[in-house]
């Protein structure tokens, strides 16, 4: 183990920070004496340090598997401008580039590699880290692996036979903001992680200010919101490409900065819309729900969904990015029952059993839309978090008597 106050003395000066957060402390003393990690936090909790530290303390390069190019990028440009060496592997570099990285990693002077799984499912990049100085392994959004999750990733389910394929010793760390109890088993049992020490903490977010609204004159209100924010960064998603660009024009068009992203819009194109978002350039990205996941921006301060989500899930996380710096953020859903039967026909092709699944989560959405009572209650309750106070900071906690009232009586039959 490495002594506290070496520990404490390398936060203040890689990260600038003098006192860790939470349990951040335990859970790298935990990596660093060679153990299993299991890190269930919320968004914003700082999961990320978990890893990086310990990766700049212990000799070696330490491996962060991370299902997405542009939070490697993200992650990587932050460690860099620490001071950290820190690389990335994954399909966006050239040959010529795979090579300088990997010949850096051999020479052992990377202390933190982001690889793809998919990346790390070929033969050739097996080769290379079994001849390197792998210190340990962080498994980031590790959601990813189970098929509850959103995001799933089939490649993602070798994870475990890979880095056993590295060195069978290697101590892993998997980290996850998914606040569902089936996932967060699911996950454990397909990485074969129940020795790991798990880490969990409330998915409560006491900072976040939830509101749900009616999509009557929504245009209007958005418009509205947003100009009365204004100078402040904001997330607004919707449900398809199509809304999304919509949007982003109308916003423009307002005299608003925003700038769209989606998964169909040319991968440069995102790619710099999202550092214009990250860098301040812009202050309201238009999205749907391929933006956001690990992407650190501390100061988004709303987050407001256009359209329902699939999810209570889903909301959470998404609504999650906002107020990660612990200052106030603001998280509006647009509700109407409308969405909810437009989502419940998405489903209408799908197998009996996912598609009860669906009208089953959709369902969850609609009682969270409609609730009369303290929301945080019934979103941590759903997490399986019991809440003994009204939060005091919701729009039912707050304004109880403007409370949203369903345009329509709901009756929700699940007859699949
Ligand atoms: P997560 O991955 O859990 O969603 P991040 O790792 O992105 O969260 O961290 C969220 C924010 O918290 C980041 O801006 C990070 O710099 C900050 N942070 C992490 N640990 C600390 C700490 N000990 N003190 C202050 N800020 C911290
Ligand atoms: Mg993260």
């Amino acid at each position: 183990s490495i002594s506290p106050d070496v520990l404490k003395e390398q936060l203040k000066k890689t990260f600038g920070f003098s006192q860790f957060r939470g349990e951040q402390e335990a859970i790298i003393q935990n990596t660093i004496a060679g153990n299993h990690s299991f890190v269930l936090m919320p968004t914003g909790a700082g999961k990320s340090l978990c890893y990086q530290l310990p990766a700049i303390v212990m000799p070696g390069t330490a491996i962060v598997i991370s299902p997405l190019i542009a939070l490697m990028k993200n992650q990587v440009d932050q460690m860099v401008a620490f001071g950290i060496n820190a690389q990335f592997l994954n399909s966006s570099l050239s040959r010529a580039e795979i090579n300088r990285v990997k010949a850096e990693v051999i020479s052992g002077v990377v202390k933190l590699l982001y690889i793809a799984p998919e990346s790390l499912n070929k033969q050739e990049n097996l080769n290379f880290l079994q001849q390197a100085n792998i210190s340990f392994v962080a498994i980031d959004e590790a959601h990813c692996i189970s098929e509850w999750g959103h995001d799933f990733r089939p490649e993602y389910r070798k994870i475990r036979t890979i880095i056993e394929n590295i060195n069978a010793k290697l101590p892993i760390i998997a980290l996850t903001a998914t606040a569902t109890p089936k996932v967060q088993q699911d996950i454990q049992k397909t990485l074969n992680l129940e020795d790991a020490t798990v880490f969990k903490t409330s998915f409560n977010r006491k900072n976040l200010y939830y509101e749900i609204r009616s999509k009557k004159d929504i245009d209007k209100q958005l418009i509205r919101y947003i100009k009365g924010h204004s100078g402040k960064a904001g997330i607004i998603y919707c449900l398809s490409r199509k809304r999304v660009e919509e949007i982003s024009d109308l916003l423009l068009v307002n005299g608003i900065n925003a700038l769209p992203y989606h998964a169909g819009l040319d991968p440069q194109v995102r790619m710099s819309n999202q550092e214009a978002f990250l860098n301040e350039e812009v202050d309201v990205m238009v999205a749907t729900i391929a933006f956001g996941m690990g992407i650190d921006k501390p100061d988004v301060r709303f987050v407001i969904h256009y359209d329902a989500p699939k999810s209570l899930e889903g909301y959470y996380q998404e609504t999650g990015r906002a107020g990660r710096d612990g200052l106030d953020g603001t998280c509006i859903l647009f509700y109407t029952y409308d969405d909810i039967l437009k989502l419940d026909k998405f489903n209408k092709d799908k197998a009996v059993s996912e598609k009860e699944n669906a009208k089953l989560l959709l369902s969850e959405m609609v009682y969270y839309a409609n609730l009369g009572v303290c929301r945080r209650k019934q979103l941590l309750s759903y997490f399986g978090e019991h809440m003994a106070e009204n939060c005091g900071f919701c729009d039912n906690c707050m304004h109880p008597t403007a409370t949203f009232k369903a345009e329509k009586e709901v009756t929700w039959v699940l007859d699949a």
